[in-house]
């Protein structure tokens, strides 16, 4: 782990072990970090806290930078150890990279731009204004789907804002967080602004609970942790950033150009094994368009090539565990019990060199309704779950009955339909003809289940900091 700028063991000596979900194996051991090792974290990042805050913003962004160039300049290595980690093919991993050091130029910059304001005071002998500062200790929690890109986005922002961190990336992707650490720490980066802690999740997800001097809780993972930080947090009235689960709908209209529908649907559904928290959920697809849009899209899923994402054919990587298998298969199997079409895939694949990884074949299920687990639980897997609606109120109804709200999608011709309709989604993101709705200078982030808070833009930075009023009595003219 590191601490105050150490490599350093846990202190008891415990490990846990890093698998390969392509294949089983285990592909490094980490540190199994105590509460007190937490508390140690926590205390570097307290004590390098003022001078960090202190450093002009130019400063930082020199430093994050030269920590940018670095990560930039070990992509490969680096990229090997995303696909071994989390199963993504090579070249997800490379661009994922790429983002996370756009995250890092991003918030460098941003960081120069963190103004104040002077407000118009009703006292003639009074000035209003406010400066912006960084909240303190931040605990970024982040989850293995995008273990570059999730570290980057937040533990940036923090840094950018004057605020030292305590990382704890997922159990499953460890060492991209190191990764991403060592950049920072062979950057030049004082020794306690980045830590990263390691091991078993509720042990220190309490001790960043329970600590006074972590004043920020920034998580992106499952609603059912989010709440349980939430509670937690509440106890120390901590600040809180829940980047949660999603469920989104990908809306085709009647005027939709279809082929641009079908090459963004495949590009946002199977990135990832269709394990990220924007990746289509649900498909609605006008029923004048039903049968074409069917027939062209399992010619498409059929063609995909499923495998271990360091072999340069690969589309589509395993799922990250046994347990996620377990949940895409049951949605898979629930739907078809209920009367669905299954139309390609809709099984593990064993053969030969998958025997031991966790891959599920690309599948399409026609005719999905409730109260099939399908359409209000988030899948996370390569699965397709496509119902025909027939009015636009209709379409925009089932999206908005899940309890999610992060994005969405609206393909058609008709911009100013769009434009209704995405008024009308209860969602943080819409994408009109598009799925590329991440962007390091937009907002990301949900309503509803789907959290609280966004992450990335000018939102990002200001999640890391306190506005504070300075009333100044100047005295007559
Ligand atoms: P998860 O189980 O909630 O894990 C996420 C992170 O929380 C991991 O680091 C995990 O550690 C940690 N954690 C688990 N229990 C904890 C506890 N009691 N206290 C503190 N931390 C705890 O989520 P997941 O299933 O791995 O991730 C997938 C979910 O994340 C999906 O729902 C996805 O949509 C969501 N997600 C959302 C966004 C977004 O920006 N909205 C982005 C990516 C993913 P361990 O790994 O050690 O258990």
């Amino acid at each position: 782990m590191l601490i105050y700028g150490e490599w350093v063991p846990a202190a008891a000596g415990r490990s846990i072990s890093v698998y390969n979900p392509a294949t089983g194996e285990a592909v490094d051991e980490v540190p199994a970090a105590s509460a007190e090792d937490v508390a140690t974290a926590i205390g570097a990042a307290h004590s390098a806290f003022p001078a960090w805050a202190h450093t002009p913003a130019v400063k930082r962004a020199e430093l994050l930078d030269r920590s940018r160039g670095l990560l930039l300049s070990r992509r490969e290595e680096i990229a090997r150890s995303i696909t071994e980690e989390c199963g993504k093919p090579l070249r997800q991993s490379r661009s994922e990279i790429n983002v996370a050091a756009d995250f890092i130029r991003w918030y460098a910059e941003e960081g120069r731009r963190s103004y104040g304001e002077w407000i118009p005071d009703p006292l003639p002998d009074r000035r209003l204004l406010t400066i912006r500062q960084p909240i303190g200790v931040a605990a970024i929690i982040t989850p293995w789907n995008f273990p570059a890109y999730m570290v980057a986005r937040t533990a940036t922002a923090a840094l950018a804002a004057g605020c030292t961190v305590v990382i704890k990336p997922a159990r499953q992707t460890p060492l991209t967080a190191f990764a991403l650490a060592r950049a920072f720490n062979d950057g030049g980066i004082p020794p306690g602004v980045v830590n990263v802690v390691t091991g078993d999740a509720s042990v220190i997800g309490q001790a960043f609970l329970e600590d006074q001097r972590v004043r920020k809780i920034s998580f992106a993972g499952s609603p059912d942790v989010g709440k349980l930080l939430m509670r937690g947090a509440a106890n120390h009235v901590k600040r809180v950033s829940l980047e949660l689960g999603g469920h989104a709908a990908f809306i085709i209209m009647s005027d939709a150009a279809l082929d641009r529908a079908i090459d963004g649907l495949m590009s946002a559904k199977f990135q990832n094994a269709g394990q990220t928290c924007i990746a289509p959920n649900h498909v609605y697809v006008h029923s004048s368009l039903l049968e074409t849009f069917l027939k062209l899209l399992c010619s498409r899923v059929e063609r995909l090539k499923v495998g271990n994402g360091l072999d340069p054919e690969t589309d589509v990587g395993p799922l990250i565990n046994r347990d996620a298998l377990e949940k895409v298969s049951s949605h898979v199997n629930d739907a078809i019990d209920h009367g669905a079409r299954l139309l390609t895939g809709g099984h593990q694949l064993t053969a030969d060199a998958q025997a031991e990884g966790n891959f599920y074949a690309p599948t399409i299920l026609a005719d999905v309704a409730p109260p099939m687990r399908i359409t209000c639980e988030e899948t996370f897997g390569p699965v397709i779950a496509v119902t025909a609606f027939e009015s636009d109120d209709e379409a925009i109804d089932r999206a908005n009955s899940t309890q999610y709200g992060l994005a969405a999608y609206i393909y058609t011709r008709d911009l100013s339909k769009a434009i209704r309709i995405a008024e009308r989604l209860d969602v943080g993101m819409v994408g009109v003809n598009d799925t590329r709705i991440a962007a390091v200078e937009a907002p990301f982030g949900g309503v509803k289940l789907s959290g609280i808070g966004r992450e990335g833009g000018r939102e990002g930075l200001a999640a890391f900091m306190e506005t504070k009023q300075l009333a100044l009595r100047i005295g007559p003219a």
